[in-house]
């Protein structure tokens, strides 16, 4: 029976492999997900808090991230599925001392693209972060009401149920033997029921795009989420205490730790610590110094996170080898970006295919290109 044949395969049905794909279909390629569980169920993606903000303190990716917010905060516009799953509550970065010329630079960089930040004394946001310490340390906090928190599962599934609609392929359950094989033209996915051919491979498997290609500089890093009941916030990042707060329901929210542990080069991720009660202890104080005297957070539960970094924390974007694309290394900070990645991505794999990018603003993936590596041919 003649193998089918795809445009283009994405290995990986998380944040990363999902946009990418459905911009791709969107654009008239023919495009296949392949996902060993459920698009949005495996990997980082199903552990996310998903805040999503523009500002951040790296400027290449501050500006993958604005374009990320403007896709999510105005999903409907930008035609894409469904209802969007970002909850629009306004976002707060509390910046350190030593930090405030950078922050203040990179709000009026977001100001000046049209993006609205309010730069404010912590003292004057009381109103909108009752939970909030009158005395909070930091110098300033930039408030960018556009901001918000968002369910990366919901955005996956949404995605990849259009993608069906626009006649792709979802391979979902497809197990974790998964190989990538070089063929005329292209690539064989080889699963253990089939095999598929696909003129251009996308790698977006999360942790396991080390599997294939080993030689891409990045690492695993845990990162532990600690669930707490004590108040209902709005999301927020920390930089004088570490930490951020996810919303999690009335009364609840999701607190970071800094408790990291970062895994040796081919360790597997069932070698990251679990969960240790140091971990929660860690995340309930980091709180405590947010909260203002009247709340005592108390710890309900804590989620072992893990994501794939870069040494520069800067994801990893592009061809690494012919025909070979990857979208890795997107950290704890992905699922913001995840739009605007998927979406400058698909601009590049339509030119490899010698068609024009479809995508007009899409951003530029310069600063964030992977080194060129060899892939591993027989990950299995
Ligand atoms: C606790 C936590 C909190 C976070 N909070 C935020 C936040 O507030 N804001 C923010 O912007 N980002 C946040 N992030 C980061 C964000 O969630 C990630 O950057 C993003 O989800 C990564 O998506 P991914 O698709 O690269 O990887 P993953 O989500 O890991 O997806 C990889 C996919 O590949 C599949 N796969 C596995 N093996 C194979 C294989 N062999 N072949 C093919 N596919 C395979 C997996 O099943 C999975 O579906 C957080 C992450 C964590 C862990």
């Amino acid at each position: 029976m003649a193998i089918r044949h795809f445009d283009v395969a994405v290995l990986g049905g998380g944040a990363a492999g999902c946009p990418v794909a459905w911009f791709l279909a969107r654009a008239g390629l023919r495009v296949c997900v392949v996902e060993p569980g459920v698009a949005g169920g495996g990997g980082a993606s199903s552990m996310t808090g998903g805040i999503v903000r523009a500002y951040d303190p790296d400027p290449a990716l501050m500006q993958l991230s604005l374009r990320g917010v403007s896709l999510f905060a105005e999903w409907e516009r930008h035609g894409l599925p469904g209802p969007s799953p970002l909850k629009r509550t306004g976002f707060h970065y509390l910046v350190a001392p030593e930090n405030i010329e950078a922050a203040a630079a990179g709000a009026q960089w977001l100001e000046e693209k049209g993006y609205p930040v309010m730069r404010r004394l912590p003292a004057s946001c009381l109103q909108e972060l009752p939970f909030l310490r009158p005395d909070h340390p930091a110098p300033l906090a930039l408030h960018e009401p556009m901001g918000g928190h968002g369910n990366a599962r919901l955005t996956c599934q949404q995605l990849v149920r259009s993608l069906v609609d626009m006649g792709g392929t979802v391979l979902e359950n497809a197990g974790s033997d998964i190989r990538l094989e070089r063929a005329p033209h292209g690539w064989n996915i080889v699963l253990p029921h089939g095999t598929l051919r696909a003129s251009i491979a996308v790698v977006a498997a999360g942790q396991a795009t080390r599997d294939y290609l080993p030689q891409l500089p990045v690492f695993v890093r845990s990162i532990p989420l600690v669930r707490m009941q004590g108040a209902t916030v709005t999301p927020l990042v920390d930089e004088c205490n570490q930490t951020y707060f996810v919303p999690a329901g009335d009364g609840t929210f999701f607190c970071g730790s800094k408790c990291n542990t970062d895994l040796p080069h081919a360790a597997p991720v069932t070698d990251l610590p679990a969960v240790s009660r140091a971990m929660v202890e860690d995340a309930r104080m980091r709180a405590a110094g947010v909260l203002h005297a009247g709340i005592s957070p108390q710890p309900l539960g804590a989620i072992a996170g893990y994501d794939l970094y870069s040494a520069n924390l800067r994801p990893q974007i592009g061809f690494a080898a012919e025909g070979l694309f990857t979208l890795a290394a997107f950290s704890g900070r992905g699922f913001k970006y995840c739009l605007a990645a998927g979406e400058a991505a698909a601009n590049l794999v339509c030119e490899a295919l010698g068609r024009t990018a479809p995508y007009a603003h899409a951003c530029s993936l310069d600063a964030v290109a992977p080194q060129s590596c060899q892939p591993e041919l027989e990950h299995a």
